[in-house]
């Protein structure tokens, strides 16, 4: 794994993507994207000869790194076999991977419907949710993200939501548990965890609950902060729903698969929604593939009565045979447990002990392999390092940190004034102190703007 310097083709693949790849969330000429030659486990590299250990996973989704030797093999093995067929037919592999991941979700999620990624995923749960109920709104959290197409980004609580809301999706909006940044002047868990409850409640009344189809929330929002919710909010929104007959979605497509040291974050509480979405780790992104796992009850609603939706892609062959061997080589590697045990023994400690050092650190919050730093410019205050949404110049000393990550060799993942720690489940105890020390350094240049 020592990568050659290539700097010509790196030129040449850098050139093409200039002049014709349009990037995701960016102004198109204001982006200077590496060129990236190749990766293996929880590495990448450029054509310069660069590595860098990935600290996010891509977009948190190679829970166990890139190139692993067995999902590649069921790759190409499914390829020579049968590379594709439509949904409408029963395959083998779609079928194992239906079985494999229903037989990991809680409770009775045990119908799994297949979509392309997680967004698609959302909107499928929220229209389920509609059909089955009747009902039109859905309730989902602020500091959130549920995906990029229409419905999905409206159900999204943070501000990628802003420009392309319709505003006639039916989506309200209400504070989910942060006890950090407290909306309830709440000064402990117990506090902001019941009185966030009750402004659900009361959200849920004003608003009429006979017109709420669904609650959808990440079972521990992701790209909004990995804000592990308090012990008891969610067996909290389990009681309201089940009160009111609205359909609990929890969104696991960044928390489920291992992420947390458990198969899903919703593990963790014991709390079985009605429908989960997920994506990412289920096939570590090797192929593209998100899901809803629906409950009996859900199901049952299009047992005699066509669900009407659906996609051409929907359990491709590719994407289904990576899922098994993903889910096969998670089991046989122990990488929930391992993820679950570095959390504890390594992760944790270390980051505690970082914020002990750095001024900039505000709070460290997590769990498993899903941790976030939020940095500030005063601890006093908890003034955020950059401004709520901050972009260019405001951004400033994120993109200082960023750099000087890269710099140690760290990729990190980096949104706002955080800066998350999430390498893939199965990094090895060495490249988590590698990756540990190199954040140590570029935390330095963070601390200069406290
Ligand atoms: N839900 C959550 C919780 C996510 O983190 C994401 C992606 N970051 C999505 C949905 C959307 O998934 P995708 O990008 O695969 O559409």
């Amino acid at each position: 794994m020592t990568p050659q310097p290539h700097p010509e083709a790196g030129a040449a693949v850098k050139a093409a993507d200039r002049a014709h790849v349009f990037h995701s969330w960016s102004a198109q000429e204001l982006i200077d994207p590496l060129a990236v030659a190749g990766a293996e486990g929880s590495y990448f590299w450029d054509y310069d000869g660069r590595r860098y250990l990935d600290f996010s996973s891509g977009l948190v989704y190679t829970n166990i790194g890139y190139q692993h030797p067995k999902v590649v093999a069921a790759i190409q093995e499914q390829a020579a076999h049968l590379t594709t067929f439509a949904p409408a037919f029963a395959i083998e592999a779609r079928s194992e991977a239906a079985r494999l991941i229903a037989e990991r979700t809680p409770g009775d999620l045990d119908k799994i419907f297949f979509t392309n990624g997680g967004a698609d995923a959302v909107e499928h749960a929220v229209r389920m949710a509609r059909l089955h109920t009747g009902r039109p709104k859905v309730l989902s959290a602020y500091r959130s993200y549920h995906g990029g197409t229409q419905q999905a980004v409206n159900v999204t609580g943070d501000p990628r939501r802003w420009a392309s809301d319709t505003g006639a999706a039916g989506v309200v909006h209400f504070w989910a548990p942060f006890l950090y940044r407290s909306r309830f002047y709440a000064e402990t868990e117990e506090q902001e965890c019941a009185r966030a409850l009750e402004h659900l409640e009361t959200t849920i009344a004003f608003e009429g609950p006979g017109t709420i189809a669904a609650i959808v929330l990440e079972t521990i929002p992701g790209t909004a902060g990995i804000m592990v919710p308090p012990p008891g909010y969610l067996a909290g929104v389990r009681e309201i729903c089940d009160q009111h007959g609205i359909v609990f979605v929890l969104d696991e497509v960044m928390a489920g698969f291992g992420r947390t040291g458990e198969w899903f974050a919703a593990d963790l509480s014991g709390v079985v929604p009605d429908l989960m979405t997920f994506a990412k780790g289920v096939n570590s992104g090797y192929v593209p593939l998100g899901g809803v796992a629906i409950s009996g009850a859900i199901a049952e609603t299009f047992a005699r009565r066509p669900y009407p939706g659906g996609l051409t892609y929907s359990g491709h062959p590719l994407a289904c045979a990576a899922a098994v061997a993903t889910l096969r080589v998670m089991a046989e590697e122990g990488v929930v447990d391992h993820a679950r045990r570095l959390g504890e023994d390594v992760v944790a400690p270390a980051l505690h002990e970082l914020a002990e050092r750095h001024p900039s650190i505000g709070e460290v919050r997590g769990v498993g392999m899903f941790w976030a730093l939020e940095l500030v410019r005063n601890r006093e205050t908890r003034e955020p390092l950059v401004p709520y949404n901050a972009t260019g110049e405001a951004n400033a000393p994120m993109a200082a940190f960023g750099a000087a990550a890269k710099k140690h060799g760290l990729w990190p993942f980096i949104n706002m004034n955080r800066t998350h720690v999430v390498p893939p489940c199965n990094v090895s105890e060495a490249e988590l102190k590698e990756g540990l020390a190199a954040l140590d350094a570029a935390l330095l240049v963070a601390d200069e703007y406290t």
